[in-house]
């Protein structure tokens, strides 16, 4: 798979796998949560016997997978290793199909069947074929985003749904044999292949030798991968002119609107105030109320009424401004297990009152606040009424504002530093939202009351600067002339 990406890929991962960069936290916990599921979706197979050897120990893998096959003593196979042409596959599931022959089953944490599943299974069914198994069935397995968890026990037949693969499979089987042998004769050679990186290094993959690739390559001060939403035709119509720098953009380029803004703004070196931004802000009612969410959206749902994924609020942060009081901070972060919408919702109601806007950054709180409405209906009037003070800021500094420094990003913690120097999320433990809902579910887990403690602080302080930040990037649009 790696090689089907980019071969030099697959020559790191084969001679220099060092070069690699670590899994973030936020890597890690999608890792995690595909282990999870993987487990999971291993129990909708009573009587199915693990391989349970690993990499380090692949001919054990082998025999033992020889050993049960052979003797016919179990229904279903986890991990079974098999090998062809060199290439080597352990497969998620292998099932006796009740017809006779094998089905292969490859399992994935996501909830849509995606085109480089496909060609997953259709490796694993080519070495499982030449290895001389009778597959005559291949699916992906994925989760299910229609399943509505109860509170009970969990269906397993409706958390998971199975996409049959046999046929788009089969029809790629001499692709991946003259495909194989292309990577095999790469890996003979002496040399490293010539690649240079470009956008296959991030799909389907991120592909974790990036930083290394890209660490001599001289990088454009404003690249037109800063441009937002040009198209891959418009890049490549650039690129075939040579241009890879927004300031060199012809004036008969077309671009849009924005665009044209963004150039402008790189050319002259400084920011371009191009809507009325007083004019927007003076739709906000006092006293102005900042507010951000964070959640976590666990892969297996926990909660009744929820589904695989759905995010799930879990801490929320408050500034309150009134006219000459000091800023006032309120925030909540649930400790416990259980479900943390019916705590979150009753606390958020009182951190915000009645009366004034409600300043966000995105229209993400409006989306968490209209699930909280769905979840906790005895307070759906109270939030549904939070949720018409919300005045998203964020729409006001896309439409009015553009500095250099935002580099095509309208993230707050790429406009924020720009608007105002010094300001910014370098000294926090956590310092973005993934990482907060990848911690936050660790901590859950952990049972050291120290750590967890350190963990909960750690989240409070990046939720509080989240609308620190709305309070300090108010203030500097509402300087703007
Ligand atoms: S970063 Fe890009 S070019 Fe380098 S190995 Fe990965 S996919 Fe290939």
């Amino acid at each position: 798979m790696s090689g089907s990406q980019c071969h030099l890929r697959l020559w790191y991962e084969t001679y220099d796998r060092d070069l690699a960069g670590e899994p973030d936290d936020a890597l890690q916990a999608v890792f995690d949560t595909g282990h999870e599921v993987g487990e999971l979706a291993c129990e909708r197979y009573p009587g199915g016997h693990l391989v349970a050897h690993d990499y380090r120990h692949i001919d054990e893998a082998l025999e033992e997978t020889r050993r049960i096959l052979a003797s016919g003593s179990a229904p279903t196979l986890f991990e079974p290793a098999f090998r062809h042409q060199g290439v080597l596959v352990r497969v998620d599931v292998l099932e006796q199909l009740p017809e006779g022959g094998w089905g292969l089953v490859e399992v994935k944490s996501t909830t849509k069947l995606k085109e480089h599943f496909v060609l997953d299974a259709a490796v694993q069914l080519w070495v499982l074929r030449g290895a001389g198994l009778d597959v005559r069935e291949a699916g992906v397995l994925t989760l299910n985003r229609d399943y509505v968890y109860d509170g009970g026990e969990l269906d397993l037949s409706e958390l998971f749904q199975m996409h049959p693969v046999m046929d788009d499979a089969t029809a790629l089987h001499d692709a991946i044999g003259a495909q194989v042998s292309e990577m095999q004769a790469m890996l003979g050679k002496s040399k490293a292949p010539n690649i240079s990186p470009g956008e296959h290094c991030t799909s389907p993959y991120d592909c974790p030798f990036l930083a290394h690739c890209t660490k001599d390559l001289a990088q454009p001060e404003h690249g037109i991968g800063e441009l937002p939403w040009l198209g891959p035709a418009r890049r490549a119509e650039l690129e075939a002119q040579g241009i890879d720098e927004i300031r060199d953009i012809p004036e008969d380029f077309p671009l849009s609107d924005l665009q044209q803004v963004i150039r402008r703004a790189v050319r002259g070196g400084r920011d371009i105030v191009h809507g009325d931004v007083q004019q927007q802000l003076a739709r906000m009612e006092t006293p102005l109320h900042y507010l951000d969410f964070e959640t976590f959206a666990p892969a297996i749902p926990r909660f009744a009424g929820t589904r695989t994924y759905d995010a799930i609020p879990f801490l929320f942060s408050v500034h309150v401004e009134r006219d000459g009081q000091p800023t006032e901070h309120i925030d909540y972060l649930h400790e416990g297990s259980d479900d943390p919408r019916p705590q979150i919702a009753e606390r958020l109601i009182d951190a915000l009152g009645r009366e004034g806007s409600i300043c966000t950054y995105s229209p993400y709180e409006g989306r968490v606040l209209q699930d909280l409405i769905d979840a906790v209906p005895e307070h759906a009037a109270a939030l549904a009424a939070i949720k018409a003070r919300l005045f998203d800021l964020l729409p006001v500094v896309r439409s009015s504002y553009y500095h250099p420094e935002f580099r095509g990003s309208f993230s707050i913690k790429r406009v924020l530093p720009a608007m105002v120097p010094g300001a910014g999320y370098e000294d926090l433990a956590i310092a973005d939202g993934q990482t907060a809902a990848a911690h936050y579910a660790l901590a859950l887990k952990n049972a050291e009351a120290a750590e967890r403690k350190q963990t909960f602080e750690a989240l409070r302080a990046y939720c509080k600067q989240d609308t620190l930040a709305m309070v300090e990037l108010r203030r500097a649009l509402a300087s703007i002339e």
